[in-house]
C-alpha cells in the first residue's frame, strides 16, 4: 500500500486494469441478467397456470460457458482478454468469422477509465473502491436498460442500499440525512411525475425501475444533486429522442429507457466534485 501511496500513478494504472477485468464481467452481466430474469417469470407464470416449467439448460452468470453467440464455440482465455482480444481478432470471431459488437471494448473501456478516475480522486482508500463500484453497477444498468428497458432490482435495490450504509460509515462524504432524504426525494420525484402522467395521459411513461435508479443516486449524490441531475438526463432525453425522430429511427409514442441519461447524468454529478457543492443551485 505504500508502495501506491508513493507512486500514486501506478495506484491508477492498476485500477484501470482491474476495471478492464470488471468490465468483461459488466458486459456478461448486461447479456445474461435479462435473460436470467426472463426465464424465471417464463416458468413463475407456468407454475402459476399449474404447470411444470421445462427442463432447461444451466443458465446463469457462470454457466454456460463464455461463447461465440452465432457459432456457440466456447471461448478461449486468448479470446477472453479485455479490448486486446478484439483488436487482435480484428472485431470477428476466431471460429466462424462473425462480427463481435464493438460494444463490448467500449464497456470495458469505459469501466476502465471509471476505475481510474476514482483511483485518482480517492486514491488508496476504501471510499475509492466503493465509488468505482457504484460506476461499475451503473454503467451496467445503463446498458441492460437500453437493451431491454429493465432496470434489474438485483442491481437498484443493492445501490440504495449501499449508498445508505456507506454514507453512515463516512465513506460517501454525504451525511446520512443528506443520503437518506436523496433516496426518499429520489423515489417520489420520479414516481410523482409518472402519476401525473398516467392520470392525464392514462398511459404509462415510466417504469418502477427508474424511481429505484434515482433513489439509488440520491443515496449516493444526496438530495442536493438530485435537481441538476434530473435536469442535465431530461434534456439529454429530449435531444436525443428528437434526434431520433428526425433520422426517422423512432416512431410517435414509441418509449425510450430513461435509465441511460439518469446513469449519465449521476456519472457525471459524480464526477463534478459532488461535495464542493458548486453545481447545486
Ligand atoms: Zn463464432
Amino acid at each position: 500500500m505504500e508502495l501506491f501511496q508513493t507512486y500514486p500513478l501506478l495506484w491508477i494504472l492498476l485500477a484501470a486494469l482491474v476495471g478492464l477485468l470488471i468490465g468483461s464481467f459488466v458486459n456478461l452481466l448486461v447479456w445474461r441478467l435479462p435473460q436470467m430474469m426472463q426465464n424465471d417469470w417464463a416458468d413463475e407464470v407456468l407454475r402459476f397456470q399449474g404447470q411444470e416449467p421445462p427442463a432447461r439448460d444451466m443458465f446463469n452468470l457462470f454457466l454456460p460457458r463464455s461463447h461465440c453467440p452465432s457459432c456457440k464455440t466456447s471461448l478461449g482465455a486468448s479470446e477472453l482478454v479485455p479490448v486486446l482480444s478484439f483488436l487482435w481478432l480484428k472485431a470477428r470471431c476466431r471460429h466462424c468469422q462473425a462480427r463481435v459488437s464493438w460494444r463490448y471494448p467500449l464497456v470495458e473501456l469505459a469501466v476502465a477509465a471509471w476505475w481510474a478516475w476514482s483511483a485518482a480522486q480517492g486514491g488508496v482508500s476504501t471510499s475509492a473502491l466503493a465509488w468505482a463500484g457504484f460506476g461499475t453497477v451503473l454503467l451496467a444498468l445503463a446498458f441492460i436498460d437500453a437493451d431491454t428497458m429493465l432496470l434489474p432490482d438485483v442491481l437498484t435495490q443493492p445501490l440504495i442500499w449501499s449508498g445508505l450504509i456507506l454514507s453512515a460509515l463516512g465513506l460517501t462524504g454525504l451525511s446520512l440525512s443528506d443520503s437518506l432524504w436523496g433516496a426518499v426525494a429520489g423515489y417520489l420525484s420520479l414516481w410523482l411525475v409518472h402519476a401525473v402522467f398516467k392520470m392525464i395521459t392514462g398511459k404509462q411513461g415510466m417504469g418502477e425501475g427508474d424511481f429505484k435508479l434515482l433513489a439509488a443516486l440520491g443515496a449516493w449524490l444526496g438530495w442536493m444533486a438530485l435537481p441538476v441531475l434530473l435536469l442535465i438526463a431530461s434534456l439529454l432525453g429530449v435531444m436525443v429522442a428528437l434526434f431520433m425522430r428526425w433520422r426517422g429511427s423512432l416512431q410517435a409514442g414509441e418509449p425510450l429507457p430513461f435509465g441511460p441519461y439518469l446513469v449519465f447524468a449521476g456519472l457525471l454529478c459524480a464526477m463534478a466534485d459532488l461535495h464542493s457543492g458548486l453545481i447545486y443551485f
